[in-house]
């Protein structure tokens, strides 16, 4: 049969005939019988597997004390109350990111600002946040885009001068390294999510780790109506059934159901976070000769879990946009996707008022990048078809008379 190498949008054959997705989980039997072994139990929530959970995720960052939420936007949520963060606290974040991040900040009163981000790493830039800084200003929500740690001795120092909390939004950056420190153990509070698609998964998940006793208790109590069983043990109280709440919580709890799926899933960490650096590794190595497109790197002082391999065209280069060759790959069968709009451009946050232009390096990045597939179970057949879409549908749009491949000096 004869093979049509156009383009699969313009009728070609795609490069694969089976859709690839951006990410996805991986669980084994292990995981599964994990689940099986907590349905057979007597606890399905607020059970053992919780802590023995929270207990795996702190040894493994390096942090005294972990707070498993039943997602991470909640995890968050419970950062911005144990924070201190009240109405009308302004907290510095990165556009760049996933509107959680933010709203956060929004669920407590306070005010979201934002500082953009660097143009090559995508991280929120040190020199933004401080030029932000106002008597109102509580805290800095970094975000480890991608996986990249942010700049945290800067933002620390920074944090330090004008005695701001640090609460990291690491989503993506479960395993990632800064100056050979585990990223959960540096800040005043770090966010891990265990959604499906990141690092490990309980299905929905997230945590807060510290090494602060106090914003310890504050999580717990927040994630469970603000209700506290412990002070009236001390108190005169009434009797052994009582408990009170002390301050306006939530239902955020995690299950026992999710909490083994997690423990059984840190075992795996390390074994996915070494398939995604080999994988993106070898990303990296097949676009090297590629003058169309600026590829994600790894900075000297951080280490990457590589939640996200995000490529960013040079438009100037290609004679379509970034619309026309994200569509061209999905045609392929590659499940390319966008991260992220700029929180601040979504329909909510224009009617707060945020103006457009806002964060220039942040909306230039967004007109720019393209996520690939990456995730643990991906084939180097699977990563081949990817790199295979990518050079045929850049090709395709190469501004005639560039020259296919350029060594670089
Ligand atoms: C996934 C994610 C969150 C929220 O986590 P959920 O568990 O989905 O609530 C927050 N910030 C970033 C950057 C994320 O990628």
């Amino acid at each position: 049969m004869e093979t049509n190498n156009s383009l699969a949008i313009y009728g070609g054959d795609p490069v694969r005939n089976q859709y690839l997705p951006y990410g996805r989980q991986y669980l084994d039997d292990d995981d599964i019988q994990a689940v099986v072994n907590v349905l057979r139990g007597d606890y399905l929530t607020t059970g053992p597997a919780v802590e023995s959970f929270e207990k795996g995720i702190a040894d493994y960052v390096g942090a005294k004390y972990a707070v498993a939420f039943a997602n991470g936007t909640a995890a968050l949520h419970g950062a911005c109350f144990a924070g201190g963060i009240g109405q009308g606290d302004e907290v510095i974040t990165s556009p760049f990111t996933f509107a959680a991040s933010a709203n956060c900040v929004l669920y407590q009163g306070g005010k979201p600002v934002f500082a953009d981000v660097h143009p090559e790493t995508y991280n929120i830039n040190p020199y933004f946040i401080e030029e932000l800084i106002t008597e109102k200003t509580k805290a800095i929500i970094p975000v480890d885009f991608a996986g990249l740690p942010s700049d945290l001795d800067a933002i620390n120092s920074i944090a330090q001068k004008y005695n701001l909390i640090v609460i990291e939004d690491a989503a993506h950056a479960l395993g990632s390294k800064y100056k050979g420190q585990s990223v959960g153990s540096i800040s005043d509070m770090t966010m891990f999510s265990f959604h499906p698609v990141k690092l490990i998964t309980t299905g929905e998940g997230g945590v807060i780790t510290t090494n602060n006793e106090e914003y310890y208790q504050k999580l717990r109590q927040f994630r469970t109506h603000g209700i506290t069983k412990e002070l009236c043990l001390l108190n005169n109280c009434h009797g052994p059934w009582y408990y009170e709440m002390q301050s306006l919580g939530y239902n955020y709890r995690i299950t026992d159901v999710q909490a083994a799926l997690g423990s059984s899933q840190i075992k795996k960490l390390e074994t996915f976070i070494q398939r995604r650096r080999d994988l993106a590794k070898a990303y990296t190595q097949a676009f090297a000769d590629m003058n169309e497109i600026f590829y994600p790197r790894e900075w000297p002082r951080a280490f990457s879990a590589w939640h996200l391999y995000v490529i960013r065209l040079k438009l100037e280069r290609l004679a379509a946009n970034r619309k026309e060759i994200f569509l061209a790959l999905q045609k392929e069968n590659i499940g390319v996707n966008v991260h992220y709009l700029p929180v601040y451009l979504h329909p909510y946050y224009q009617q707060l008022g945020y103006p457009k232009g806002l964060c220039p390096n942040a909306e230039n990045i967004y007109e720019q990048v393209i996520t690939l597939p990456l995730f643990p179970s991906m084939l180097n057949h699977d990563l081949y078809d990817v790199v295979q879409a990518v050079r045929k549908v850049i090709a395709y749009y190469r501004k005639k008379g560039d020259k296919e491949c350029v060594t670089e000096s």
